[in-house]
């Protein structure tokens, strides 16, 4: 540890956290910027000590606490923007790009305007007042409009679903149906009759027109890479490599502890552009090696356990879902999705569709979407991505109301 390490380079652990933490590059301290030290102690005073990773969610200590000019803006830098995607009642750009700085005024002016109630004592809170904190959130929400028209913070660079449909060649199908409320007052579709939900409606449509479906969804994509590139990830050979610690994900999902902690070596710029840049080379000359996946699979399932419990691609039925997808893609569109996930794997593993649909003459990408459903910002980066680098036929299967 170099005492007198300038922090030149510092990456943020995971953009969607209230307090942010980064890691130095360099010493590899983990430390937070001075302009959120009011807040975090006055309202976040738990979260303060450890941050987690986004992706792997591995969870590390903040071991130097508030350090001077460590975010970006307060390194003159541009403030990275980190859209949350649209939810019920926050689907304007504002709301989606400034969720945290309306979040933290918002709760400031509360609790200014309420000094008898303690934020950090069990019982009242400002979510207690619902109907207050919105009035409060709404004014804010005007100041920060007002702000953004004559100084942005961030800039909107998102494409709209139209572009990127357009600009992808993604098949858009629009089957107007029924639409019943159902008991657990979720949204039903009347299918001849039958109530079904949105995503079975979809599959049924497609096994109609003689396509076998299977839902899949990111998972299965996150066991196939970690399969078929543990060797190369993981390579000892690596001068990056380093000691990950983390939680057993069987432990996580049986709630007790009879694996205990997991410890593996991984490069410490895993999962990001950088590293497939360093490592382009050794990359691609194992994804253009591999042959006879069918075995290979078998093979290394066990050998790159550790490696898929960090990805959160331990369970058994994604495993076999893994391999029936295998199956359905054959070993050159499985080459495609393995460099697509190389290249970027934290940036590209999310935002699969929902469905695979495949005959004999076709494989197909479909995502599902119901009346007021959009298209998230990581589903927009996969058809972009598809569209790029792997080139699978896409379909936006929307069911609208009759
Ligand atoms: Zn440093
Ligand atoms: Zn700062």
């Amino acid at each position: 540890m170099n005492k007198n390490c300038t922090h030149p380079s510092l990456q943020c652990l995971n953009q969607y956290d209230l307090i942010r933490k980064y890691q130095c590059e360099f010493c590899k301290e983990v430390m937070m910027c001075t302009c959120d030290r009011e807040h975090g102690e006055r309202f976040l005073p738990h979260q303060l000590k450890f941050g987690s990773w986004y992706g792997s969610r591995e969870r590390v200590p903040v071991t130097l606490g508030f350090q001077d000019n460590t975010c970006p803006e307060c390194r003159g830098e541009k403030p990275e923007a980190a859209p949350k995607a649209p939810m019920h009642g926050a689907t304007s750009k504002i709301a989606r790009y400034y969720w945290r700085e309306i979040f933290f005024e918002t709760t400031k002016r509360f609790y200014d305007s309420h000094p008898e109630i303690d934020p950090n004592e069990r019982g009242l809170s400002e979510f207690s007042f619902p109907e207050e904190r919105r009035l409060i959130e709404k004014q804010v929400i005007e100041e920060i409009k007002d702000l953004h028209e004559i100084s942005p913070k961030y800039q909107y660079n998102e494409l709209s679903q139209s572009e990127v449909i357009s600009q992808t060649n993604t098949e858009f199908v629009l089957v107007n149906v029924e639409h019943v409320k159902t008991e657990e007052r979720k949204v039903g579709i009347r299918d001849d009759n039958e109530i079904v939900t949105v995503e079975e409606f979809a599959s049924r449509y497609f096994k109609r027109l003689g396509y076998s479906v299977m839902h899949v969804e990111s998972v299965p994509f996150h066991v196939l890479f970690g399969v078929f590139m543990f060797l190369v990830i993981q390579d000892i050979g690596d001068e990056k490599g380093r000691f990950v610690q983390f939680g057993s994900r069987n432990d996580f999902d049986s709630g007790r502890s009879d694996e205990g902690p997991i410890s593996t070596v991984l490069p410490d710029d895993f999962g990001r552009k950088s590293y497939y840049e360093r490592q382009k080379e050794l990359v691609n000359w194992h994804i253009s090696e591999l042959d006879d996946p069918e075995w290979l699979f078998d093979y290394w399932l066990g050998h790159s356990s550790d490696f898929r419990q960090y990805l959160w691609a331990h369970r058994d039925s994604d495993v076999s879902k893994a391999k029936e997808v295998m199956r359905v893609l054959g070993l050159e569109n499985l080459k495609k999705v393995l460099h697509y996930l190389s290249m970027d794997y934290w940036g590209n593993f999310c935002g699969w569709p929902d469905l695979l649909v495949h005959n004999d003459d076709e494989i197909r990408f479909v995502e599902v979407k119901s009346k007021n459903d959009k298209l998230s910002e990581d589903q927009k980066n996969w058809l972009l991505g598809n569209h790029a680098h792997m080139g699978f036929n896409a379909t936006i299967f929307k069911v609208g109301k009759a």
